[in-house]
């Protein structure tokens, strides 16, 4: 890129910018560029909240049919638009990223924008609000446990939201969920019946990128709801009229709330499963269990059958709750199967 009077943008992977590109078109670009937030991706179309407004932009024609495979811009990128004379807009370049929500998993690549074959849901998440409720559907701790490994594996911080807590009481619902505090997770507990905890998961969302997960039924839609009036409506208008759709996963939306911050909402995360970890990774993404393989007799140690293993002691003392431990085991196993059938 070097050699020309045109100031690079600060921190951005311009897309517009390259060999090819000439001097006098490289200085119109930097002109008519306004920057803004991808709000909305669908089919290769992208809402970008500027100054102006939003305006609908597109990668540039050479990129375009790449964007079914590639993660160049996702929803949560602050990115660089030229205007076309029609309105529309041009993405010239995509800030760097501080954080993604993946599909697959991530590399250490993607925050730097390659265009491999990894699916990014969302860029520069803040966190991941985990979405259960004590019954009702009843309580899916396994399901919860995955989630957990879905953010460690992203390096996101999980917020636990425990909803519905006026059916069973504060003190039932943290009966069941304390654990999680007790390894460091935040957990907040709602009633979007009553009221309850709503203030603190608003105070939680304020001014961050949040993605929502949780089983249909949980109560998502009305917490936001809660939280600001006719959110809910808005993101399941969305997320019902997506689910009947095709291509489901290519769909993602940030919602704005009132007082500042965005909620994301996208079909693919409720995609979400396994990684292609190696079984043995998994140890790292228990947050508790991490610390204490270094202390198994064996370096390979599964924490099954072995002797001397420091995670099945832990287990035995009470430092390790027996509902961890057994979703490690389960989710270790599938890691095993899936290892064994690639080589089938
Ligand atoms: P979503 O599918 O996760 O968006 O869940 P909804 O918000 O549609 O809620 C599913 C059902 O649970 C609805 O009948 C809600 O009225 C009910 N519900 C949601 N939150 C609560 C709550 O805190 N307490 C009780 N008792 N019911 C709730
Ligand atoms: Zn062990």
């Amino acid at each position: 890129m070097g050699g020309t009077a045109v100031p690079p943008i600060h921190g951005l992977r311009a897309f517009g910018y390259n060999q090819g590109t000439s001097q006098r078109r490289r200085a119109y670009l930097t002109e008519q560029n306004v920057s803004g937030l991808v709000t909305k991706a669908i089919s290769g179309f992208y809402t970008v909240e500027t100054a102006q407004g939003p305006v609908v932009a597109q990668l540039p024609g050479r990129l375009k049919q790449e964007w079914q495979n590639s993660s160049l811009v996702a929803v949560g990128d602050q990115v660089t638009i030229s205007l076309n004379r029609d309105g529309t807009g041009t993405i010239e370049a995509v800030a760097e990223r501080h954080s993604v929500l993946s599909r697959a998993r991530p590399a250490a690549e993607t925050r730097r924008l390659t265009s491999d074959q990894e699916q990014v849901l969302v860029a520069n998440p803040d966190q991941l609000v985990l979405v259960f409720a004590t019954q009702n559907p009843a309580t899916n701790l396994r399901k919860l446990d995955r989630f957990l490994v879905v953010a460690e594996v992203n390096g996101l911080t999980a917020v636990i939201c425990v909803n519905k807590i006026d059916l069973v009481g504060l003190a039932e619902a943290q009966r069941q969920f304390h654990i999680y505090q007790d390894i460091g997770y935040r957990v907040i507990y709602t009633s979007a019946v009553t009221g309850e905890g709503v203030a603190e998961l608003r105070a939680c969302l304020h001014d961050k990128i949040s993605v929502l997960a949780g089983s249909s039924g949980v109560g998502k839609s009305s917490l936001l709801n809660a939280i600001e009036p006719g959110l809910g409506l808005k993101v399941r208008e969305v997320s019902q009229a997506t689910g009947k759709g095709m291509h489901t996963t290519r769909y993602a939306e940030l919602f704005p709330l009132a007082e500042g911050g965005y909620v994301a909402d996208t079909p693919g995360i409720r995609a979400l499963a396994l990684y292609d970890l190696e079984p043995w990774e998994l140890d790292a993404y228990f947050r508790e269990i991490s610390p204490l393989v270094e202390a198994c007799q064996f370096s390979d140690c599964s924490h099954r059958h072995e002797p001397n293993c420091a995670v099945r002691a832990a287990v035995e003392d009470g430092r390790v709750s027996p509902e961890r431990y057994e979703s490690y085991l389960r989710l270790r196993e599938e890691h095993e199967m899936l290892d064994r059938s690639a080589y089938e």
